[in-house]
């Protein structure tokens, strides 16, 4: 077994004007990459570790603590890096809108969609150094969540310092934005709205609410683990 990176389903200049294709290119070719090479190394010489992720990079991710310590820290950031972006780069479109049981969920939870996107927006911003922010599901609600480095949510709060399913994950990651935005942080962020993918990320929440997104993913070499406990499988 073995993870690949996987197509990103568009081209790299798809979402210019917002999100750069040289940045896309480097991110996606270059640092997707060196995390999938990473995380094939870490699982190479773990026999066991192939066995507790039945393949699935997501299973491992929610099982850390089943993880050797040692081995711990190589996995959060190359397993972790591969899931997080294979989960950015679906998230991306341009031309959707915020519409169905998604924006019901986020005008309950936050109030508004103004609200939550200030909320997201401060998240991310106030990330400091490397990491991510997520909206994520929990227990039936909405929350705005961030992680250090490649952490992500469904880690768990032991290690990610927050819990849930994520919905989507924006990358504050220097180099998801420092050629065509440089120190502008916050509006990076902001063109994220231009570009994010809100059917993707509906069709995410009714799942996640349903409670099925389970280990079934037969993508990237999963071998279609049908496990009976739920779980964010980021490839379906
Ligand atoms: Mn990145």
């Amino acid at each position: 077994m073995a993870y690949t990176l996987p197509e990103l389903g568009y081209a790299y200049d798809a979402l210019e004007p917002h999100f750069d294709a040289q940045t896309m290119e480097i991110h996606h070719s270059k640092h997707h990459q060196a995390y999938v090479n990473n995380a094939n190394a870490v699982l190479e010489n773990s026999p066991e570790l192939q066995e507790l992720a039945g393949g699935c990079p997501g299973k491992l991710l929610a099982h850390l603590h089943d993880v050797a310590p040692e081995k711990r820290p190589a996995l959060r950031n190359n397993v972790g890096g591969h899931l997080n972006h294979s989960l950015f780069w679906k998230s991306l479109k341009k031309g959707t809108t915020l519409q169905g049981a998604l924006k019901d969920a986020i005008e309950r939870d936050f109030g508004s969609v103004e609200n939550f996107k200030a909320e997201f927006e401060k998240a991310a911003a106030t990330r400091f150094g490397s990491g991510w922010a997520w909206l994520v599901l929990e227990n039936g609600k909405l929350a705005v969540v961030s992680t250090a480095n490649q952490d992500n949510p469904i880690m768990g709060k032991e290690f990610a310092g927050c819990s849930g399913t994520p919905i989507f994950g924006l990358d504050v990651w220097e180099h998801a934005y420092y050629l065509k935005f440089q120190n502008r942080r916050p509006d990076y962020i902001k063109e994220f709205w231009n570009v994010i993918n809100w059917d993707f990320a509906n069709e995410r929440f009714e799942k996640a609410l349903a409670e099925v997104l389970l280990c079934h993913c037969d993508s990237d070499g999963c071998g279609g683990d049908n496990s009976s406990s739920p779980f964010s499988c980021f490839f379906r």
